[in-house]
């Protein structure tokens, strides 16, 4: 990558950024193309941060494989057969890195583009205006006038587990594929458990899930995971809900797991284990302390609406400054503080911040959910258009997905969405514009959808609000 070799005297940079993943790389690209000189500091040769190189980007190459696997066993019995699917491991890695590796190289070529400064180091603060970058060749001293950090997250460890051991994996381990193994165990049951699940049952492992709350993905309203939970169930060897993980001892045939909960085993043999608990922010890692940067308890870094931290002219964005940790939040947020630091008169409010599980079948939602609604005490309005009267899911052999809107009960503007099936990653993008241009049922319902498609499942659930539905009958109130 286009590195410059540099003495070690110290340099300057209008706008010093720390992170090269998409909050990182996003503010960068903005704050040059806004006249600001601009440095990145990223550690890694590459660009694109752990989404691009160990999360969103491979996993959804190998999700990829895992969907067309699937997709080959099930028309088996619509009369389609393509025998047992052979698998080059090393093919799949290669395919995997080939897609990183021309994203990565696109990154750098928008760093050149943008005449953009870039140094390969560790940063750590020095003081308000002042960086250390702990390079191949030595330290670097960059002074900066106003900064950008986005230093990200990485995943939680469980301390009492054994960590040294290569059996136990951690998402960017899983997404090696080093071995598939007979068995293995995922430790979670959020997005990242169940996305590795998927690869690798399809790949052919046996699957078990440990996840500690009443539900998968806690986060998404239990009508939507259903469908899901109902599929993967009969796919994995078990899903223990409400369940954990006491203790992990390491013995020569594999790892032995033991469990405390409701449903637990006492103890289960497992060839791996992948930890998929969580992610913990990046905030105590980059001396924030010396700049005078409050960071709490839990590793973020507390910024306004600007991504402005308590220091005026440092500016946080991505992970590092809180939930949810996902890279299409981060890039948002990169811009509004690029912009910000240019002296636009910029904020983050976006009415919401979309999330997706690239599960089989996807989950997906946007808004506010019922479980939120509820607690909240709002009047809303709920409709739940079922997949299986869609032409469109079942020509594609499934007939288990919901589309489900909620929308105020007085004024009948959209208020929350949420979908599972197939694609539900890509269609739930209408909800949030729809939401963002503050729609009502009646305007997504006369929003003329192409059929047959997916989208049409949108406008059926927003009909079924305005009462106009004819693809379902639905029974009148009082009748
Ligand atoms: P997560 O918070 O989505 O899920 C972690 C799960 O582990 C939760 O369901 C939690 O209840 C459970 N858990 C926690 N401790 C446990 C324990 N000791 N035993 C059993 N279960 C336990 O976190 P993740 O899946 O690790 O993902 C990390 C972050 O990365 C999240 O912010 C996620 O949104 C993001 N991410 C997003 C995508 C995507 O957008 N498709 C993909 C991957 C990761």
């Amino acid at each position: 990558m286009g590195e410059t070799h540099r003495d070690q005297a110290a340099v300057h940079a209008e706008v010093l950024i720390l992170g090269g993943g998409p909050g990182g790389y996003t503010a960068a690209f903005r704050a040059a193309d806004l006249g600001k000189q601009v440095t990145l500091v990223e550690r890694y040769p590459v660009l694109g941060g752990v989404c691009l190189n160990v999360g969103c980007i491979p996993s959804k190459a190998l999700l990829h494989v895992a969907q067309l696997i699937h997709e080959a066993q099930a028309f088996e019995r619509h009369g389609v057969s393509l025998g047992k699917p052979v698998l080059d491991l090393d093919k799949i890695r290669a395919w995997k890195q080939s897609i990183t590796k021309s994203l990565t190289q696109g990154l750098a070529g928008l760093v050149k583009q943008r005449k953009i400064d870039r140094i390969e180091g560790v940063g750590r603060f020095t003081s308000a205006n002042s960086i250390e970058v702990q390079t191949e060749s030595g330290a670097q001293t960059v002074t900066f006038d106003q900064a950008i950090i986005a230093a990200g997250s990485q995943p939680v460890r469980i301390p009492v587990f054994p960590n040294d051991d290569p059996r136990l994996l951690d998402s960017t381990d899983a997404l090696e594929l080093e071995t598939i193994p007979q068995k293995l165990l995922i430790v979670g049951g959020g997005i990242i458990g169940l996305e590795m699940a998927t690869v690798y049952h399809a790949l052919g492992s046996e699957i078990s899930v440990v996840e500690m709350m009443e539900q998968i993905i806690p986060g998404c309203d239990k009508d939507l995971v259903t469908p899901l939970h109902r599929r993967i169930k009969k796919q994995y060897d078990n899903i223990w809900l409400q369940t954990r993980v006491q203790s992990i001892e390491p013995v020569e045939e594999g790892l032995k797991v033991f469990f405390e909960g409701k449903n637990a085993p006492e103890s289960e043999l497992f060839d791996q284990v992948l930890v998929a608990v969580g992610r913990r922010p990046n905030g105590t890692l980059i001396d924030a302390d010396k700049a005078g940067i409050v960071v709490d308890e839990t590793g973020f870094i507390p910024v306004d609406k600007q991504q402005r931290t308590n220091v005026p002219h440092i500016f946080a964005v991505g992970d590092i400054v809180g939930n949810p940790m996902l890279a299409h939040k981060a890039t948002h947020e990169g811009k509004v503080a690029a912009e910000v630091v240019a002296g636009m008169k910029v904020g983050f409010d976006a009415l919401t911040i979309p999330s997706v599980a690239y599960t089989d079948p996807e989950v997906s939602w946007m808004g506010l959910t019922e479980n939120e609604a509820k607690q909240q005490g709002i009047d809303y309005e709920r409709a739940v258009f079922p997949w299986a009267a869609s032409g469109r899911s079942l020509s594609l052999g499934r007939n288990e997905g919901l589309t489900k809107i909620l929308c105020d009960k007085e004024t009948g503007r959209l208020l929350g969405a949420g979908m599972v099936g197939p694609n539900a990653g890509e269609l739930i993008a209408e909800a949030v514009l729809a939401l963002e241009m503050g729609a009502d049922a009646e305007d997504i319902g006369l929003s003329i959808h192409p059929h047959p498609t997916l989208s049409e499942t949108f406008a059926f659930a927003a009909e079924m609000i305005s009462g106009t539905i004819t693809d379902l009958y639905v029974r009148k109130k009082g009748q």
